[in-house]
Protein backbone atom coordinates (compact mmCIF):
# COMPACT_ATOMS: atom_id res chain seq x y z
CA UNK A 1 0.00 0.00 0.00
CA UNK A 2 1.59 3.21 -1.04
CA UNK A 3 2.29 5.61 1.66
CA UNK A 4 -0.17 8.70 2.52
CA UNK A 5 1.13 12.13 1.10
CA UNK A 6 2.56 14.31 2.94
CA UNK A 7 0.07 16.43 4.94
CA UNK A 8 1.45 19.57 3.41
CA UNK A 9 2.14 18.22 -0.15
CA UNK A 10 0.30 20.83 -2.52
CA UNK A 11 -3.04 19.42 -3.05
CA UNK A 12 -4.39 19.83 -6.60
CA UNK A 13 -7.05 22.44 -7.75
CA UNK A 14 -8.70 22.07 -10.46
CA UNK A 15 -11.60 24.15 -11.51
CA UNK A 16 -14.91 23.28 -10.68
CA UNK A 17 -18.36 23.54 -12.35
CA UNK A 18 -20.25 26.35 -10.86
CA UNK A 19 -22.93 23.95 -10.12
CA UNK A 20 -20.65 21.97 -7.75
CA UNK A 21 -19.18 24.93 -6.29
CA UNK A 22 -22.61 26.02 -5.43
CA UNK A 23 -23.16 22.29 -3.86
CA UNK A 24 -20.06 22.63 -1.92
CA UNK A 25 -20.59 25.96 -0.38
CA UNK A 26 -24.47 24.99 0.54
CA UNK A 27 -23.14 22.19 2.68
CA UNK A 28 -22.07 24.81 4.70
CA UNK A 29 -24.69 27.53 4.57
CA UNK A 30 -27.48 28.22 2.53
CA UNK A 31 -29.40 31.42 1.99
CA UNK A 32 -33.30 30.47 1.78
CA UNK A 33 -35.59 32.88 -0.74
CA UNK A 34 -36.55 34.36 1.93
CA UNK A 35 -33.37 35.65 4.11
CA UNK A 36 -32.66 37.25 0.11
CA UNK A 37 -35.83 39.11 -0.40
CA UNK A 38 -35.35 40.90 3.32
CA UNK A 39 -31.95 41.31 2.76
CA UNK A 40 -33.13 43.18 -0.60
CA UNK A 41 -35.32 45.37 1.20
CA UNK A 42 -32.96 45.78 4.08
CA UNK A 43 -30.87 47.37 1.01
CA UNK A 44 -32.91 49.63 -0.05
CA UNK A 45 -32.09 49.61 -3.79
CA UNK A 46 -28.26 50.38 -2.99
CA UNK A 47 -25.39 49.00 -4.50
CA UNK A 48 -23.59 47.17 -1.74
CA UNK A 49 -20.24 48.40 -3.41
CA UNK A 50 -20.82 52.07 -5.53
CA UNK A 51 -23.71 53.05 -2.96
CA UNK A 52 -25.67 53.65 -6.27
CA UNK A 53 -28.60 52.96 -6.89
CA UNK A 54 -29.36 49.63 -8.80
CA UNK A 55 -31.30 50.81 -11.89
CA UNK A 56 -34.13 49.33 -13.84
CA UNK A 57 -32.14 45.82 -13.24
CA UNK A 58 -33.48 45.80 -9.81
CA UNK A 59 -29.70 44.63 -8.49
CA UNK A 60 -28.39 41.30 -8.12
CA UNK A 61 -27.29 38.71 -5.20
CA UNK A 62 -23.47 39.22 -4.85
CA UNK A 63 -20.99 36.33 -3.07
CA UNK A 64 -19.06 38.80 -1.11
CA UNK A 65 -16.37 35.98 -1.17
CA UNK A 66 -16.66 34.12 -4.66
CA UNK A 67 -18.15 30.63 -4.53
CA UNK A 68 -14.91 30.39 -6.22
CA UNK A 69 -12.88 31.32 -3.55
CA UNK A 70 -14.56 29.22 -0.89
CA UNK A 71 -16.96 31.60 0.12
CA UNK A 72 -20.28 30.38 1.93
CA UNK A 73 -23.56 30.77 0.29
CA UNK A 74 -25.08 31.93 3.65
CA UNK A 75 -27.22 35.24 3.44
CA UNK A 76 -23.76 36.98 5.68
CA UNK A 77 -21.82 36.69 2.60
CA UNK A 78 -24.40 37.65 0.43
CA UNK A 79 -25.32 41.88 -0.91
CA UNK A 80 -27.01 43.47 -3.32
CA UNK A 81 -25.17 44.68 -6.22
CA UNK A 82 -25.60 46.31 -9.80
CA UNK A 83 -24.98 44.85 -12.49
CA UNK A 84 -21.72 46.95 -13.07
CA UNK A 85 -20.32 45.78 -10.03
CA UNK A 86 -21.16 42.34 -10.44
CA UNK A 87 -20.08 42.09 -14.29
CA UNK A 88 -16.87 43.77 -12.99
CA UNK A 89 -15.73 42.30 -9.45
CA UNK A 90 -16.66 38.52 -10.40
CA UNK A 91 -14.40 36.13 -8.40
CA UNK A 92 -11.54 39.25 -8.03
CA UNK A 93 -10.55 38.95 -4.18
CA UNK A 94 -13.04 41.90 -2.39
CA UNK A 95 -10.39 44.42 -1.09
CA UNK A 96 -8.49 44.08 -3.91
CA UNK A 97 -11.68 44.43 -6.16
CA UNK A 98 -12.37 47.18 -3.89
CA UNK A 99 -8.98 48.75 -4.05
CA UNK A 100 -8.98 48.93 -7.86
CA UNK A 101 -12.32 50.36 -8.15
CA UNK A 102 -11.43 53.07 -6.00
CA UNK A 103 -8.16 54.00 -7.81
CA UNK A 104 -9.60 53.91 -10.73
CA UNK A 105 -12.60 56.13 -10.58
CA UNK A 106 -14.95 53.18 -10.97
CA UNK A 107 -17.23 53.46 -8.66
CA UNK A 108 -18.00 57.17 -9.77
CA UNK A 109 -18.27 56.19 -13.23
CA UNK A 110 -21.79 56.88 -14.56
CA UNK A 111 -23.81 53.93 -14.94
CA UNK A 112 -25.52 52.46 -18.46
CA UNK A 113 -28.80 52.86 -16.65
CA UNK A 114 -28.00 56.23 -15.95
CA UNK A 115 -26.71 58.11 -18.81
CA UNK A 116 -29.54 56.39 -21.33
ZN1 LIG B 1 -22.45 48.94 -7.69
Amino acid sequence: MPDAPPADAPRATYPMARKHRLAKAREIARHTGAEWRAKKRAANGICFYCQRHVGPKGGEPDHVVSLNRGGSDGIDNIVLCCPACNQSKRDTPVDEWIAWAERTGFFTKPRRWETA
